[in-house]
């Protein structure tokens, strides 16, 4: 009969389940569902029922946009990795990462020198695009992109700037410190993937401004969640009145199912999810190193092992990306990411990150089925540049 439902396009057959000998994997998207299997094993203490009466106000009984107890439970959670220092600081909430992004770039920016030249925004290359589609998209006369950090290394023209440091980064993995110094430059740290997941962790960040989000660290990336730990009172209160003006704050719906969330990973000896997000993504990354060891044509970052205070252990980092990069050799004109399209890989072309042709972002982040297509495929790859010799 006909089937019910379109099947994902590496399957086939009346119910979905033959696997096709041939098809387009999508490493594109780095949409965290390895964590399901976790949750999955959770369900009942993890869920929440919303009666139709209940949380119909703007408000929690306080009178605040923010729940103080979800407050409290992010802070448990950052002392029991050991990633963030919390103490002393303040915490804003907001619509995933995004969003904090710019409230954060926001609240920088008017704070700068009085200068009348707007505040450069500045990322390392390779470096997340949507710090430069966002900055853009706003187009703001605060503060403009400006590229790339190197380029800005040896000036002495005292522009305030605001660097953007990603640790470990997106797309390659690499931890990550601020390039540029001095009393005109502020720092927005995006630690979205300081999780013991993906990365050894060394010590607690105690940096002046650090992004976290829901989306890395429990998978739950459509409840968008995220949150910012700041020093600064005055940046503080800039951040907040940003995310008041935009969206008068996060969804309470998205606060109580955050917190029941967090509740799960504090409970028992807290450390069970990230020994699960932990050795999947290892797994992953020992099976997809092994199988490109073989190639002279692909090869992927190098990660050192760290000590990892948390585990206790030297640990080698576990990425949620590949940085895939093409010899000179297959190119031939092409990009790395059109070379990989043509074997039915699809990642994000290097170009968006500011990097250049030969390189190419494969997500790791996905469930498990996904996963083995994409290794399948590059297994095949491989096998097939061995027969060519
Ligand atoms: N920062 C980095 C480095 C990211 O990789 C992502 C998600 N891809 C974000 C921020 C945005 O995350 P969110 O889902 O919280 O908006």
């Amino acid at each position: 009969g006909k089937p019910v439902c379109e099947c994902n396009m590496c399957y086939g057959g009346s119910d979905c389940s033959q696997l096709l000998p041939d098809c387009m994997v999508d490493a594109d998207s780095g949409n965290p569902t390895f964590l399901e299997p976790f949750w999955v094993k959770n369900a009942a203490s993890s869920a929440i029922m919303i009666a139709g009466w209940h949380r119909l106000s703007y408000e929690f009984n306080d009178g605040s946009l923010i729940s103080e107890e979800l407050k409290t439970h992010i802070r448990k959670v950052h002392e029991s990795v050991g990633n963030a220092i919390t103490d002393g600081k303040y915490i804003v909430f907001g619509a995933g990462a995004t969003h904090l992004l710019n409230a954060a770039v926001h609240a920088l920016s008017t704070s700068n020198n009085g200068s009348s030249s707007p505040t450069k925004v500045v990322a390392s290359i390779p470096y997340y695009p949507v710090y430069k589609e966002q900055t853009e998209i706003f187009n703001s006369e605060d503060y403009k992109f400006n590229g790339d950090t190197s380029m800005w290394k040896n000036d002495n023209s005292n522009s305030t700037f605001i660097e953007l440091v990603t640790s470990p980064n997106n797309p390659d993995g690499q931890t990550k410190k601020a390039v540029l110094q001095g009393q005109f430059v502020k720092t927005i740290q995006d630690l979205a993937y300081y999780w013991p997941h993906y990365t050894p962790i060394p010590a607690p960040a105690d940096e002046d401004l650090m992004i976290f989000t829901l989306s890395k660290v429990t998978g739950h990336a459509g409840s968008r969640f995220g949150w910012a730990i700041i020093k600064d009172e005055a940046v503080y209160k800039r951040m907040l009145n940003y995310v008041d003006l935009t969206t008068f704050g996060v969804s309470k719906d998205t606060q109580l199912r955050v917190l029941k969330l967090l509740k799960v990973v504090l409970s028992g000896n807290g450390r069970a999810m990230y020994e699960f997000g932990y050795n999947t993504m290892k797994n992953r990354w020992n099976r997809l190193s092994k199988a490109l060891s073989q190639s002279e044509r692909f090869s992927i970052q190098k990660l050192k092992p760290q000590y990892c205070s948390f585990s206790q252990q030297i640990r080698t980092p576990s990425p949620a990306f590949a940085w895939l990069k093409c010899e000179r050799s297959i190119l031939k004109d092409r990009s790395c990411y059109e070379v990989l399209k043509e074997v039915n890989i699809t990642g994000r072309a290097g170009r968006l990150f500011g990097a250049g042709k030969r390189y190419v972002r494969l997500s790791l982040v996905s469930n498990e089925d996904h996963f083995d297509l994409l290794l399948r495929q590059i297994n095949k790859v491989v096998s097939m540049e061995i027969d060519d010799k």
